[in-house]
């Protein structure tokens, strides 16, 4: 099984590269070159999810041995790791609204499942390319991802990883979270500005050919850990299977009958996931991708045309912020036919005019397999304060999104197809937003973040995950906080390199 550049007719990569590239060199997004072919559902039920994992991505990875693949898969998810027996546990709120809980890793937060698995298949893909130099993951973040990649890379031997986060960007939680990291191979420093001061810093870093070069004489060589990376969207492709074998299992539906989810859409990884997971052979009918205020996706699903030129809002549902989602790319080239020159004409357009218009053929399959719509933040709220009263459910403002999407749906389309809401992260996390949802504006004023933890605890009878408990209380051990222009001296500073 070989993979290929979105923009490129020229090389294909195994999984391996893929793995350890992340981006092609033609700066395109690697893809399978055919799709792969899944043992037979038979061989699918009854799986617990470890072994559900090997069945599904191995398929996808030809380099790697069984044995290798087992030895990933079990120690990323396991019971030190997921605080869930099942990894992925589905709960059911009617007979036909499910929610699927992607939060119970390390950092409470979707993005665990994909980042605790990828640190080491990227591992065994160095072991077996004799690569010599230390990788070096530089991360920007808005809050989520830079604590779950701190998580997945700590003491994997042979890779660093340095995560750089906006000063004044991201909330308690998730600077706590960060500064008090754990791990020999880490670091995490504060960057004066906001995320695009970080993000454009960490950009920099990597178009620095004087710092690659000093770099590689040192036996380093940079890599990063974002979504675009094969090796993250993989891990992702397997909790949709769970969710439709569970409800099997459940008797909730038949074997064949087709589901929707729904998903809480950012850079558009999630939900691609399930577009490969359908390409697979799993009944969807509909794969619904709920936006928040920065709808430049409901938009596209609608039009057929992206564009990007508009003011980026900050809305209580962070991780999905996000103006040019750049795992679109991906389903444009498998829509198109693998047509590497029309995605590249308009990821080329996109970069100079800010928009493109996809074809007509491309815009019609889009809207046979997806639907969009957004809720914004007033929405969102009504829609945690709706489900906690009916259901005794306590849900997180980008599930909420999700949720208040998919009763949009429900209306326009009248379609009451059983439903998976793909529920990213846990609530305890955006504690702040979820507090004021529940007992109005005034409810966390005056109380820290932390404590709202507890109140929100105690009051609704859910329980804190393991990685939010007692964060104030470990030590600090990350204080660093630098101009953008200092990041290429603090790198050097880290890696012990004197320039
Ligand atoms: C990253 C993230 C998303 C968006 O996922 P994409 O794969 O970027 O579309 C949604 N919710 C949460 C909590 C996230 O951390």
């Amino acid at each position: 099984m070989l993979y290929q550049s979105t923009r490129g007719y020229g090389e294909r990569a195994t999984a391996d590269e893929a793995i350890l590239r992340g981006l092609a060199p033609d700066g395109g997004l690697y893809v399978p070159a055919e799709m792969a072919a899944l043992p037979a559902w038979s061989e699918l039920t009854g799986c617990n999810y470890q072994e559900l994992s090997l069945k599904i991505i191995k398929p996808f990875l030809a380099s790697f041995s069984d044995r290798e693949l087992l030895e990933s898969v079990c120690a990323a998810y396991n019971r030190s790791s997921f605080d869930h027996e099942a990894t992925t546990p589905l709960r059911r709120l009617t007979g036909d609204l499910w929610y699927l809980e992607l939060w119970h890793g390390p950092t409470a937060a979707f993005k665990d499942i994909a980042l605790q698995l990828l640190p080491r298949l990227m591992r065994q893909a160095m072991i077996r390319n004799g690569e010599e130099k230390e990788i070096v993951i530089l991360t920007a973040t808005s809050g989520d991802t830079g604590k779950s990649a701190l998580e997945g890379f700590r003491d994997i031997p042979g890779i660093r990883i340095i995560v750089y986060y906006p000063e004044k960007g991201v909330s308690k939680i998730q600077k706590l979270q960060m500064i008090t990291q754990e791990g020999a191979n880490v670091a995490v420093a504060a960057v004066k500005g906001n995320f695009d001061d970080a993000q454009n810093g960490v950009k920099s870093l990597f178009t620095d050919f004087d710092l690659v070069q000093i770099l590689a004489r040192a036996g380093k060589k940079l890599s990063s850990a974002n979504s675009i990376n094969w090796g993250r969207l993989l891990p992702q492709i397997v909790y949709y299977f769970s969710a439709y074998l569970e409800l099997i299992g459940k008797k909730a539906i038949h074997p064949g009958d087709k589901i929707n989810f729904v998903v809480p859409t950012g850079n558009f990884g999630n939900i691609l996931a399930g577009f490969y997971a359908m390409q697979l052979g799993l009944p969807v009918k509909r794969l619904i991708c709920a936006a928040n205020r920065n709808n430049v996706l409901s938009d596209f699903i609608a039009s057929g045309r992206y564009n990007c030129r508009r003011q980026l809002y900050q809305t209580l549902s962070p991780s999905m912020d996000i103006l040019v989602s750049s795992n679109l790319e991906r389903l444009l080239f498998e829509l198109s036919d693998h047509d590497p020159q029309s995605v590249a004409a308009w990821m080329q357009q996109l970069k100079a005019r800010g928009e493109y218009n996809v074809t007509a053929s491309v815009h019609r399959q889009i809207g046979t397999l997806f639907w969009s719509d957004y809720a914004d933040d007033r929405e969102t709220l009504s829609a945690i304060a709706d489900i906690y009263s009916k259901f005794n459910y306590l849900i997180d403002t980008h599930t909420a999104v999700a949720q208040s999407v998919l009763d949009k749906y429900r209306v326009q389309e009248k379609d009451l197809t059983p439903a998976v809401i793909l529920s990213t992260a846990s609530p305890f996390k955006f504690a702040g937003s979820v507090s004021k949802a529940l007992w109005g504006s005034d409810a966390g004023q005056n109380i820290e973040e932390l404590q709202l933890l507890e109140k929100l605890s105690r009051e609704t009878g859910a329980r804190i995950p393991s990685g939010l408990v007692d964060l104030d209380q470990k030590l600090v051990k990350h204080k660093q906080v630098i101009a953008r222009e200092a990041m290429r001296d603090h790198l050097l500073e880290i890696l012990g390199i004197r320039n």
